[in-house]
């Protein structure tokens, strides 16, 4: 097969390489220069919307809808704009070669690609039940939510199994989602985890009581302390029940995993230095190797704001780091150099008419205000994690974009506290005065 050089290629097409192939096309890039090569049949479009808009009963969304940049609230980018800039969008192709000291990408056909520059945006990959042998994991109807395709098989089992069950294994946002959307489907909903609590990694106890409460109020059945070991299937192999450990049998139409993810550095393991289970980068996503980036859920980067290395599985950073790789190799070429990234970590979630915001850091002491009880007409809480006397992070549910922005402020600016019982009773009033 024939080898192609390209002066930039971007290895995956997800979030990441979208945004980063607009800010190639704003800072200026030959027809020719660039090509972005995905596994995906379909150009870059904004992840998210497959847990939520796009399993709707009614008023799906679909592609060409949510292409980047509209998830940022940019212009959309369908397949004609790569074409009109001169960007070579090379789709339904998988690398499964990567050769860093040759600057040379193989495909699955064979195809051999060439750079002189490469931003690694291969992003996360699922972690499947099958991959810890549990029994009966390959049934039919086991779903796993990554790409547009996984979704579309989702949005034919919720036709086929109209008024069915369905058990959604994990307590995560991937969870939280799923289980909503499927409600709204009008398809009957139990979520499984083990954990005491939805989303430990980020909820406390009372952040999450109030979800737990909200979703059983939508008659969403919870089994907590408990995990999915086992799963019957028909004559079909269509899954029928999950077992669990403590020994209850869920009868089951339709299964969804959310487990976790983990980042895709497969291709460069070996050929450039990993640290936090990512692929280490500078303050301007450059890898050790020069020339080589990585960017979004794959990149271990300085985060300057908590002076540490970390990965961010978001999309907001996907978003941020994408920009910041192509503005810092734009700016290299002309010798100059740019700001370090400096990134506020920012989370969110939407479900049923549920939406929350999260910025900065969740370690400390924690401080729930407002109103979290699930029965309310119109509840409103948040709550604060105050580290070291200072306000480190802030999450916030049902807030108006001005009481997020005023959150975000209060974690970037890290204000001092002295007294945790005064934060509680000034509540949000303490975000809007910063
Ligand atoms: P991705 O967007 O995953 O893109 C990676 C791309 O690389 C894919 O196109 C993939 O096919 C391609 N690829 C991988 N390997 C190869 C290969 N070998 N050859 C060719 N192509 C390859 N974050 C939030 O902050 N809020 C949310 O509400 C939220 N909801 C989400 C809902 C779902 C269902 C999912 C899956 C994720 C969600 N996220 C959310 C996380 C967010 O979408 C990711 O952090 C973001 O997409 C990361 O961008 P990325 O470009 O690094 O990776």
């Amino acid at each position: 097969m024939a080898e192609k050089h390209f002066k930039y290629v971007i290895l995956g097409g997800g979030v990441a390489a979208g945004y980063a192939a607009r800010e190639f096309a704003r800072l200026g890039v030959n027809p020719g220069e660039l090509a972005v090569i995905s596994k995906e049949a379909v150009a870059p479009y904004e992840r998210p919307a497959l847990s939520k808009g796009y399993l709707f009963p009614q008023g799906a969304a679909r592609l060409p809808g949510f292409h980047v940049c509209v998830g940022s609230g940019g212009e959309r980018l369908p397949p004609e704009w790569y074409t009109q800039q001169g960007i070579e969008l090379v789709l339904s192709t998988e690398i499964v070669k990567a050769d860093i000291a040759s600057k040379s990408l193989t495909s699955a056909s064979g195809g051999i690609f060439t750079y002189d520059v490469l931003i690694v945006a291969t992003g996360s990959t699922v972690i499947k039940l099958s991959d810890f042998g549990v029994e009966g994991a390959n049934a039919n109807n086991i779903f796993y939510l990554r790409e547009i395709d996984d979704a579309d098989k989702l949005v034919a089992a919720i036709q086929a199994k109209k008024n069915g069950k369905a058990v959604i294994v994990g307590g995560g946002y991937i969870g939280l989602e799923l289980s909503a959307v499927l409600k709204l489907n009008d398809i009957d909903v139990t979520m499984v985890y083990p954990e005491p609590w939805c989303m430990p990694r980020l909820f406390t106890s009372g952040i999450a009581a109030f979800y737990e409460g909200f979703y059983a109020n939508k008659g969403i059945k919870i089994v907590k302390g408990t995990v999915a070991v086992g799963f019957d299937s028909d004559s079909k192999g269509d899954v029928t029940a999950v077992k669990l450990k403590d020994g209850r049998i869920l009868d089951a139409d339709i299964v969804v995993v959310g487990v976790g993810g983990r980042p895709l550095t497969t291709l460069v393991k070996g050929q450039l230095v990993e640290e936090k289970g990512g692929i280490k980068t500078d303050a301007f996503f450059e890898t050790s190797v020069p020339g080589v980036y990585a960017v979004g859920d794959v990149a271990t980067f300085p985060l300057k704001l908590y002076n540490e290395l970390r990965r961010v599985e978001h999309v907001d950073h996907a978003r941020k780091s994408a920009e910041q790789a192509v503005k810092a190799i734009k700016a290299k070429e002309g010798g100059q150099t740019i700001e370090e990234y400096d990134y506020l970590p920012f989370f969110y979630s939407r479900a049923f008419d549920l939406s929350w915001q999260f910025y900065g850091d969740n370690v400390g002491d924690t401080v729930l205000f407002g109103d979290n009880n699930p029965e309310s007409p119109k509840p409103k809480f948040g709550t604060y994690w105050v580290k070291d006397g200072k306000v480190v992070g802030a999450f916030l549910e049902s807030g108006t974009p001005e009481e997020n922005k005023a959150i975000a402020k209060v974690a970037r600016d890290q204000p001092p506290v002295e007294d945790l019982e005064q934060l509680k009773n000034e509540g949000l009033a303490f975000a809007s005065k910063i």
